[in-house]
């Protein structure tokens, strides 16, 4: 468990931290499609395909009913 913790020192009081997820069981999470750079949110239990709003790059896709999400996570929302 040594993990870089640098960054999180205010986020970290309960929650492990979770950098690098690929698939998530929470909500909503906000990424950034790494095409055109624009930030939006989408949903993490996609179960269809969710494309980027202005390039149509697919930023997530359904994967055993959680979302293989492609786009860098910046936020998770619980
Ligand atoms: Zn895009």
């Amino acid at each position: 468990m040594n993990r870089k913790l640098k960054k999180g020192k205010k986020l970290n009081k309960e929650m492990k931290p979770m950098k690098e997820i690929r698939t998530t069981k929470s909500k909503f999470v906000r990424v950034r499609c790494p095409k055109c750079k624009s930030e939006q949110i989408i949903f993490g239990k996609a179960t269809t395909k969710v494309r980027c709003l202005k390039c149509n790059y697919l930023l997530a896709k359904p994967s055993g009913g959680k979302a293989k999400i492609r786009a860098r996570i910046l936020e998770v929302f619980k």
